[in-house]
């Protein structure tokens, strides 16, 4: 086991020893010791949001993406328009999938990888009268941006329009309070900050909007009215649920409180993050974006521009250390990531700038250099 390595990676994640061995566990998938899991797990998400009063969570089987997918093809109707604000490739990810439900949509592309400006948006709310929903990115992990998301909230708030937010990599770590940032649904997984294993995604949507939402969906399988319906019935999930994953969830999300929930868990990331990007700077290493918009959760380094520097290299030295990092996600210039999420902490932060020195050594790189960023 100690020879496993380390994920610096945005989930799946280096999870604890705590949650793999809750695994080892068969349940009965009807079984009510089993649907006692699944309602504790629901209170406990909306409680970290503050949504116990006006949203319901609805868990879906499959990859975060299936949430996602769920949730857009449920909640909004065949002909209704949706604003989707996209600064990366999770961004590009809902647009696709609201091209392939055929819902129609209004794009505002960003110049890099900041989203559009609020008076851009708040442009085009006003053109398009008939924009009945905002999908947005909270971390887009593609590049590690945290988005403003309180200011498009309060767009959306101010033009009536409902919220959808894919806050995969930031539910958990950064703080959200349903009562002062009103949204529609927020879409998460298993996988990301609560440290579980990956298998599940699940949504906080608001009580009224779901009841609303009957015979939408596309899908009978992703149907989240559905699944909420039949799970308020019996307690169950509608079909078979990954009974090892929501075991593991479980003790994860007893894990996150017992370190103090959603402040602490940001704080930990937070640091670890300011541990990583300073340690890098020393040697070099510049990030994509300036400090005001480093997520808590991964960070994209700018590749040296040394040509004995090649990725594959680099990956392998490190990963012959015990650490697994991450490839760039731009195609506009050669960058890597590293997740800091997971169960990481300083000594692991410390032991990776050795490692990352040592790689740089062993590819001959005694100064690293790089191409000024194109974005912020
Ligand atoms: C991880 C992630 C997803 C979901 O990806 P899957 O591979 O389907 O789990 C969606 N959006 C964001 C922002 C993510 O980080």
């Amino acid at each position: 086991m100690h020879t496993e390595p380390l994920l610096l990676t945005p989930g799946p994640l280096t999870t604890s020893a705590q949650t793999k061995r809750a695994m080892l566990r068969d349940w009965g998938s009807w079984d009510v010791d089993f649907n006692q899991l699944t309602a504790d797990i629901g209170a406990y998400l909306l409680a970290c949001a503050n949504a116990t009063e006006t949203h319901v969570c609805v868990p879906m089987q499959g990859s975060g993406t299936f949430a996602v997918e769920a949730t857009l093809g449920t909640l909004i109707a065949p002909t209704s328009k949706t604003l989707v604000l996209s600064n990366g490739a999770y961004g590009q990810r809902m647009e696709t999938i609201l091209q392939y439900l055929q819902r129609p949509t209004v794009v505002l592309p960003s110049d890099g990888v900041q989203l559009p400006s609020s008076a851009d948006i708040e442009h085009c709310l006003r053109t398009h009268p008939d924009i009945a929903q905002v999908a947005v990115v909270h971390c887009e992990t593609s590049s590690g941006m945290l988005n403003p998301l309180e200011e498009i909230a309060a767009l959306a708030a101010r033009y009536q329009k409902h919220l959808i937010i894919d806050s995969m990599s930031a539910f958990g770590a950064v703080p959200i309070d349903a009562q002062k940032l009103p949204f529609a649904a927020l879409v998460s997984s298993a996988n990301k900050c609560f440290e579980g294993v990956p298998g599940f995604g699940f949504v906080l949507v608001e009580r009224q909007l779901l009841s609303a939402s009957a015979g939408q969906s596309h899908s009978l399988a992703m149907d989240l009215y559905d699944q909420w319906q039949y799970m308020q019935r019996t307690g169950q999930w509608r079909f078979t649920p990954p009974t090892h994953v929501v075991a593991a969830f479980h003790t994860a999300l007893e894990q996150h409180r017992a370190e103090g929930g959603v402040p602490a868990r940001h704080a930990r990331y937070a640091r670890n993050r300011d541990r990583l990007v300073e340690g890098l700077r020393q040697q070099g290493f510049a990030t994509l974006l300036s400090d005001a918009w480093l997520s808590p959760i991964i960070t994209t380094f700018l590749s040296p521009t040394d040509p004995r520097f090649t990725f594959s290299q680099f990956y392998a030295l490190i990963k012959a250390q015990g650490f697994l990092i991450y490839p760039g996600k731009l195609t506009t210039q050669e960058t890597f990531r590293i997740g800091h999420i997971g169960q990481l902490h300083d000594a692991d932060i410390d032991r990776l700038l050795t490692v990352v020195a040592s790689a740089l050594d062993t590819m001959g790189i005694t100064q690293v250099t790089q191409n000024t960023p194109i974005s912020a």
